[in-house]
């Protein structure tokens, strides 16, 4: 009996891969193609280029990895030393370690090699790295202009490019880096580019990049994810801290994931927790690639309960069913809030995402509201929560600041945060609108802890009440800088 066959999943084998990967795409424990991977694959096997409009979460890696391997597989083609076939750009380096293992993973059984190259770690391994055989490479742009301008890597080879998240990469101003990159690539080659939204800029740089793309689409454009749960809490910000504690006692809960607006607040909420009883990590793009994978590392093996991290440090987290999403603050820009919530429910698995909302940060919940076009549903403060002494109020920060508007900058973007991070210097957290030392609760809050409009709007039932625990994540270990299979 050949247990290769027997195991292969006839849903992916239907869709034309090759045995070693439908091997390995059964031993990962698939059955059925995700929405994307059934439209995506097909296209990218027939070899044109690809448009498609799908979030994280949804199975796009394998979407596009999976064929990419069948098709550099099949061809028979020279290699050289440092001079990929296929080149994946990525916004973060979290995402790029996290597409290599996927690359290694389904191309385990083939004898294909691969490489990621980000920066923020030392160079000379990557030098090294080129000195051999490398059939995909996963980069980030920043680092691998770096290699482009010390010619330690050769891009003429190129067949096929992707641009994983091209909209995340626009917005950390990685568009001239990226210009720069398709400059040296082969004008014939295939081209595939994913994004979850399509702005004007996306849609000129697709339009520049794609010849008769096929587009495919699984998630409306913009849409929340619809098996997340999301509720929310009006408390003042200087509550917020000692609220989170309480809840995530309160509801026992073993894997969170937090959002902060600023670096600044990662680490005092981490502080905070830990000085609680609560094991908490902090990541963002002041820490060290080192500490945030370790930090990554503790939160997937369950010894730290609640990871703390500012947006663009959580690009790529990838872990299965996680459970728990909060928006410590919500984000000024609406997207950003679909995308953190998109961290839960991954893969059709439920979740719950919840939001702490000061009164100054009521029109960024109107926007996002306007974005999803749902209310997320209102819950009112657990009554036991004893809110701080005055004299222990959060006293290094004041809650968001008034709207800023669509036009206002991003906190995460521009050119010099993105070139930063895909340099490997800070990750390009930046943080207008940051002022310490209010020392003051905000301005025109209620009652400590209480919700100012209790009444719940329509929508699905919020977890107001203890929640079960749920099982812990499964997980898969990242290793960046690893290469080869
Ligand atoms: P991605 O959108 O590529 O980040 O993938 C989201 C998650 O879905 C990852 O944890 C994958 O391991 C998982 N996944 C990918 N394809 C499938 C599939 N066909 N069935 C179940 N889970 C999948």
């Amino acid at each position: 009996m050949t247990t290769e066959t027997v195991s292969a999943s006839p849903a992916f084998a239907a869709l034309g891969l090759a045995e070693p990967i439908l091997r390995a795409v059964a031993d990962t424990g698939y059955t059925t193609p995700t929405p994307i991977q059934a439209q995506a694959i097909p296209q990218v096997l027939a070899g044109g280029d690809l448009l498609a409009a799908a979030q994280t979460g949804t199975g796009k890696t394998a979407g596009f990895t999976l064929p990419i391997l069948h098709l550099l597989s099949s061809r028979k083609v020279e290699t050289r030393p440092g001079r990929p076939r296929c080149l994946i750009l990525v916004p973060t380096r979290e995402l790029a370690a996290q597409v290599e293992e996927s690359v290694k993973t389904y191309g385990k059984h083939l004898p294909l090699t691969s490489m990621v190259m980000f920066g923020g770690v030392n160079i000379n391994p990557q030098f090294k790295a080129l000195k051999s055989r490398v059939d995909i490479l996963v980069a980030t742009p920043g680092r691998l202009l770096d290699h482009l301008g010390q010619k330690t890597v050769d891009l003429s080879g190129v067949e096929i490019l992707v641009l994983d998240e091209a909209d995340r990469m626009l917005d950390m101003g990685f568009i001239r880096d990226i210009k720069k990159v398709l400059a040296v690539l082969p004008k014939t080659r295939q081209n595939l580019l994913f994004s979850a939204t399509f702005s004007d800029e996306i849609r000129a740089l697709a339009n520049g990049l794609l010849h008769n793309p096929k587009s495919v689409e699984v998630a409306r454009r913009n849409t929340t994810v619809e098996v997340v749960e999301q509720s929310l809490h009006r408390v003042p910000q200087a509550h917020k801290r000692d609220l989170l504690a309480h809840l995530i006692k309160r509801h026992d809960w073993q894997q969170v994931l937090v959002f902060t607006r600023t670096k600044h607040g990662a680490n005092k909420l981490a502080e905070k927790l830990n000085k609680d009883g609560i094991t908490a990590a902090a990541i963002h793009g002041n820490k060290s690639q080192a500490a945030r994978t370790k930090a990554l590392a503790s939160f997937k093996d369950g010894s730290v309960r609640v990871l703390v991290a500012t947006d663009i440090a959580a690009r790529g987290i990838d872990i299965d069913q996680l459970p728990q999403v909060v928006n410590f603050e919500l984000p000024n820009v609406p997207e950003d809030y679909v995308h953190r919530i998109g961290r839960t429910g991954r893969a059709g698995a439920t979740g719950a995402a919840l939001s702490l909302v000061d009164d100054e940060e009521l029109s960024y919940l109107r926007d996002i509201e306007k974005l999803i076009k749902r209310a997320i549903v209102r819950v009112e403060v657990d009554p036991d929560f004893v809110p701080p002494a005055k004299a222990d109020l959060m006293s290094d920060e004041r809650p968001p600041r008034p709207p800023q508007g669509r036009g206002a900058p991003r906190q995460n973007s521009g050119p010099r945060q993105g070139q930063s991070q895909g340099r490997g210097q800070s990750q390009g957290q930046g943080q207008p609108g940051n002022r310490s030392a209010s020392g003051r609760a905000p301005q025109g809050q209620g009652k400590p802890g209480a919700t100012a409009k209790p009444a719940p709007r329509p929508g699905p039932q919020p977890a107001a009440h203890p929640r079960k625990p749920r099982p812990q994540a499964a997980l898969f270990s990242s290793k960046p800088g690893s290469r080869g299979h």
